[in-house]
């Protein structure tokens, strides 16, 4: 389904908290008590873990350790969630097999985020993407199974489905990657099945489909396309669309990645193990569409640029998410619209911020 919709006539401005926290928020998506429960979330310095990290520790886990190398993370995440007094962090690098060892001693369930996330970048460095997305992941992995782990999941990525043109996209159906970058996940999906037969690992994949929100990175060579588009209409610099802009995403705010991989890892759905679930709200919108929601939201007449599309990309997504609706009880708690004008505000805030400290 692809839905045009008038982005100011869904939810007023006023109903959102004017900055950041996400899990300031209304949800409790576990049902059992996380008290006496141990979490290791690895690349929680980054934009999907740290959220992660912080719903546990707002909600009273008796430990959340987060493993980082703060490659692309940030320490100013650190410093947040060093906030809450169960909060542990080791810098490192899940390539170096002792220090995922080290970092799964004495905890009860991972959630495995880090990894390097961009597709161009990876047709740029196959090597360091298959280094830390695969060889670091199959670390984790031993890492977990050593340690008698007793949940362990993970984020894979829709660009498994490559070129299998279907929508919705169904777990059981995937086609030939299109970039490095989807083999490294590929391949976690086909360790993650292997660990979990041969030494009993009670693992789960996530495939996110355009997670966004607050504290995604809008900087730097390899940014996404929503604080891109963000930062680009509120700084005035120009905006660049790939392609013809009729491309469709199924993006998905990052509360519903939070939801799922925290129900992943408490579940005890036996049946929930030993697979790979799409993490999407479940409808698509075009990249036009997101850019004139941008601009309408942010007042803006700034014409985006046109130019190629880029290598590797997918033409359309589009998510079946009755799987994990079934196994998981997975109800996305934040449509398209919603999360878009939190992370707007979310971006105009730091924006507001970051000039107010450079004027003073
Ligand atoms: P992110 O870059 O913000 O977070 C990844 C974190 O991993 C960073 O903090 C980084 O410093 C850390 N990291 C990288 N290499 C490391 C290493 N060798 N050792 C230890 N830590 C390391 O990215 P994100 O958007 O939060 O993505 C989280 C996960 O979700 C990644 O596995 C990514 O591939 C996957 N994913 C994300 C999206 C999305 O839309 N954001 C979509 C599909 C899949």
């Amino acid at each position: 389904m692809c839905r045009y919709v008038h982005l100011k006539s869904i939810v007023p401005v006023e109903s959102f908290s004017p900055i950041h926290l996400l899990t300031d928020s209304r949800m409790a998506f576990h049902t059992t008590d996380i008290s006496t429960k141990k979490f290791l979330v690895t690349g929680g310095a980054g934009f999907i873990g740290s959220h992660i990290a912080e719903y546990l520790l707002k909600n009273g886990a008796a430990k959340v350790r987060v493993l980082d190398d703060l490659s692309n993370g940030f320490q100013k995440n650190v410093d947040l969630l060093s906030a809450y007094p169960n909060f542990e962090f080791i810098k490192g690098d899940i390539r170096d097999l002792e220090t995922c060892m080290n970092a799964c001693k004495d905890i009860d369930h991972v959630s495995h985020q880090a990894a390097l996330g961009s597709v161009p970048r990876s047709i740029k460095e196959p090597v360091y993407f298959n280094e830390v997305n695969v060889n670091g992941f199959v670390n984790m992995l031993k890492a977990a199974v050593d340690n008698n782990i007793r949940t362990f999941v993970y984020a894979s990525s829709s660009s498994v489905y490559g070129d299998e043109e279907s929508l919705p996209k169904m777990e059981s159906k995937t086609g030939n990657c299109l970039s490095p970058y989807a083999v490294t996940k590929k391949a976690n999906e086909l360790y993650a099945q292997v660990f979990a037969d041969m030494y009993g690992l009670k693992v789960m994949g996530f495939r996110y489909f355009n997670v966004f929100g607050p504290r995604q990175d809008p900087d730097g060579a390899y940014a996404a396309v929503i604080p891109l588009f963000v930062k680009g209409i509120i700084n005035n610099t120009p905006v660049y669309i790939n392609g013809d802009g009729a491309q469709t995403r199924d993006f998905t705010f990052v509360e519903n990645a939070v939801q799922i991989n925290v129900k992943g890892m408490l579940t005890e759905n036996e049946e929930a193990f030993n697979k790979a679930y799409n993490v999407a709200i479940g409808e698509s919108f075009t990249i036009n569409y997101l850019y004139n929601s941008c601009k309408e939201y942010l007042s803006s007449e700034t014409e985006a640029v046109y130019r190629e599309p880029r290598a590797g990309d997918i033409r359309d997504s589009l998510a079946d998410i009755s799987l994990a609706r079934k196994n998981l009880d997975y109800e996305p708690t934040r449509k398209f619209e919603e999360g878009l004008k939190e992370t707007i505000q979310f971006f105009e805030q730091l924006y507001k911020d970051k000039q107010l400290s450079i004027n003073k």
